[in-house]
């Protein structure tokens, strides 16, 4: 079983009933898990950590690609050989038709943020048994992340329609939540001990724009319910707060001053997928006609630690070689921090389906080797520049060989680490200062100055 698990103990009577749970997908989808998961543990329910000892299991999938698709449909199947009672939420879940045809005993399909409704399945499927525990569910949530960094959803949705994306489609315009019940949440996971804030969304910058950028009561002021003033509020928390999904919007350059004097991370995740005009237009890209490398540079000379990391799509149709190169150039001359590449595919419903000179799988391969072999030497000389430089890193990790720790510049998961020999003392979430001693294409390893603060125990 592709196990999730919760953060904190489950508060176990012998006769609550057990749910399992399968989470697949992106951190929106986990974010989506967590939710259910903190309804289900509120009502009395426990987390089953197996199919044999679940009375059902919950599938939380991904219909993002086809191949996450496949991958849905199989962890469905598995559920259901391993337990037979399945229920089936998240994106996929659209595609209920699809999933009957396959998968015809599945107990129900509810569709993406759908948690009453899959709350709802789980009453009729096992119904909840009294549990005098039920108030023992933490003000902030059950959460499948370690306990000092966590991810926070801003907003649901997405107003832009790129070609290649379904997303819209599947998860509805964007609708942003209140700039109260955003810091709420916050502040709750702040005094749980979480040390590193991850927002996310679709379109993190813009936050607000489906509500009309209302004022709200923050801090002993009026703030605006926008982008720059969360990012700010965020930042007066005293823990990271690290900007995912980012566009390269003028109005972005408001929360550079806020990184270049330490209070939101000096890290901007911007999926820029491409560099060639032509192509980015295919795309329907948001803010496509941004002049971008002008942009990096004077976001450079505001904060000159910023780390951009991004990630592009090789092959879309119609990507002939100069737009390729085009891309090279752009990469050589953004010197991004951190980079991904994914391979074109088609996804059903998404109007690149239908775009003329699909690019061959061999092209699409070749590129995707020459991206990467050309990032490589790019990331390793910007990695080799901090050999020698003192720098803030956050602790995921530790054992006997050491620490696994990670800079400013690395997102959990998704971006490098920073190893450290010396791990005496050091516990998960702890944040210290440490010199770089070497570097390779992706990682560093540094040795620790001294440590500046730690959560509460
Ligand atoms: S910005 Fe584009 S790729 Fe991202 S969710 Fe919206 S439509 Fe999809």
């Amino acid at each position: 079983m592709t196990e999730t698990k919760p953060d904190t103990e489950t508060p176990a009577g012998a006769s609550a009933p057990k749910i399992g749970l399968v989470s697949l997908g992106c951190p929106k989808a986990l974010v989506d898990s967590e939710r259910i998961v903190t309804r289900l543990r509120a009502e009395g329910y426990v987390l089953s950590p197996s199919y044999e000892g679940a009375d059902a299991v919950v599938v939380n999938t991904c219909g993002f690609l086809n191949s996450a698709k496949e991958e849905s449909l199989q962890a469905i199947g598995e559920a259901l050989a391993e337990n037979g009672r399945v229920i089936v939420t998240g994106c996929l879940g659209v595609e209920a038709g699809r999933i009957r045809e396959q998968y015809p005993d599945v107990l129900a399909i509810t569709g993406p943020q759908a948690y009453e409704a899959v709350v709802e399945a789980v009453h009729k499927a096992v119904p909840r048994a009294h549990d005098p525990f039920v108030d023992l569910v933490p003000p902030q949530g059950v959460r499948f992340t370690p306990r000092h960094y966590a991810y926070l959803k801003i907003s649901e949705g997405c107003n832009h329609s790129c070609s290649f994306c379904i997303i819209p489609h599947l998860r509805g315009p964007l609708r942003s939540r209140s700039f109260a019940d955003v810091m709420r949440e916050a502040e709750r996971l702040v005094a749980a001990g979480v040390q590193e804030l991850l927002v996310i969304s679709q379109d993190t910058s813009a936050y607000g724009l489906d509500l009309g950028y209302p004022k709200a009561d923050w801090g002993g002021g009026r703030v605006e319910t926008r982008f720059a003033d969360l990012a700010a509020a965020l930042g007066s928390l005293g823990v990271w707060v690290r900007l995912h999904y980012v566009y390269p919007y003028p109005h972005v350059d408001q929360v550079l001053p806020l990184m270049a004097d330490g209070r939101v991370l000096p890290y901007l995740d911007i999926p820029f997928q491409h560099a060639s005009p032509r192509v980015l237009k295919a795309m329907r890209r948001p803010a496509h006609q941004e002049q971008t490398l002008e942009r990096l540079s004077a976001w450079r000379t505001q904060c000159p630690d910023l780390g951009v990391r991004s990630t592009f799509i090789v092959g879309f149709p119609g990507e002939t070689e100069d737009d390729f190169k085009e891309l090279l150039d752009w990469l050589s001359a953004a010197r991004l921090a951190r980079v991904g590449c994914f391979k074109y595919e088609d996804v059903d419903g998404a109007p690149a389906n239908a775009l003329p000179d699909q690019v061959p799988e061999e092209v699409k391969e070749e590129r995707y080797a020459r991206l990467m072999a050309h990032q490589q030497v790019i990331s390793a000389e910007v990695l080799a520049a901090r050999v020698g430089e003192t720098l803030e890193v956050i602790v995921d990790d530790v054992d006997d060989e050491g620490a696994i720790t990670r800079s400013t510049w690395d997102a959990p998961e998704i971006d490098g680490n920073v190893f450290i020999d010396d791990s005496k003392g050091l516990q998960p979430g702890d944040r210290l200062m440490a010199t770089v001693t070497d570097a390779s294409e992706y990682d560093l390893w540094a040795t620790p100055l001294r440590q500046s603060s730690k959560p509460d125990a």
